[in-house]
């Protein structure tokens, strides 16, 4: 069936980013959020979203087990930017993980590691909020490549807007460039796409630039856009 969100999915298709967040940003006021995890498309929205609006919610999913170089990058975030960050976790700390679930749960079921690292936190911080912005590319994974501009995001019941669908990791990266946007250092280290440091590792040129990401299960998405 053809709704009225499809037909604004197929409008918004045409679009440049930059306006379809301006669009967004008009349309959903307060209740809009943009998920980062600073990676190189977050830098992207976080750039061209401050150009809309200067007082933009970001939110960030901390597991606890994020690069010292990502959390380094949200400070530099926060001063370049002049923003401030909204850090959403689970109160569940490592060490009581370990104690519930085994050491090393990423090792031993990264689903669940992801759900009660991310997942959950992230259902709790959306329940009151009315659209989500988020980074994902239809040229990343198998399972991103049917992802709309916009769509109803039945797992966590809101609008998800991805602007950036119909880019590809070159246009990415010139427009970081361009605009002379900080960005992770890791991302010049072999770490196209930059997670949780236990299930993030450097690609060789010419892999899959996912396959640093769980590498050598069969997992290849935390679960929050699936
Ligand atoms: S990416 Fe790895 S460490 Fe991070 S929450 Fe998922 S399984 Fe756990």
């Amino acid at each position: 069936m053809n709704t009225a969100l499809d037909q604004l999915a197929a409008q918004l298709e045409e679009w440049d980013p930059l306006d379809i967040l301006r669009w967004a940003d008009k349309t959903y006021g307060v209740g809009l959020v943009l998920a980062s995890s600073f990676g190189a498309e977050d830098m992207v929205l976080v750039d061209m979203w401050i150009q809309v609006n200067p007082h933009p919610t970001i939110f960030y999913l901390d597991t606890g087990l994020l690069f010292t170089e990502t959390y380094q990058l949200i400070r530099r975030v926060e001063q370049h930017y002049r923003v401030q960050t909204i850090r959403v976790a689970t109160s569940l700390t490592l060490e009581e993980q370990a104690g519930h679930y085994g050491e090393a749960l990423w090792s031993t079921n990264p689903d669940h590691c992801c759900t009660l690292r991310k997942v959950q936190p992230l259902q709790q911080y959306l329940a009151d909020k009315t659209a989500w912005i988020t980074g994902i590319r239809r040229d990343q994974t198998v399972q991103r490549r049917h992802a709309a501009v916009i769509a109803y995001d039945a797992r966590y019941h809101l609008i998800k807007i991805n602007p950036l669908v119909r880019w590809n990791e070159r246009d990415v990266f010139r427009y970081l460039v361009r605009h002379q946007v900080p960005y992770n250092p890791l991302h010049d280290c072999g770490y196209p796409s930059i997670g949780c440091m236990p299930c993030t590792h450097a690609i060789k040129p010419g892999d899959d630039p996912r396959s640093g990401r769980w590498a050598g299960q069969e997992k290849t998405e935390c679960g929050l856009h699936l």
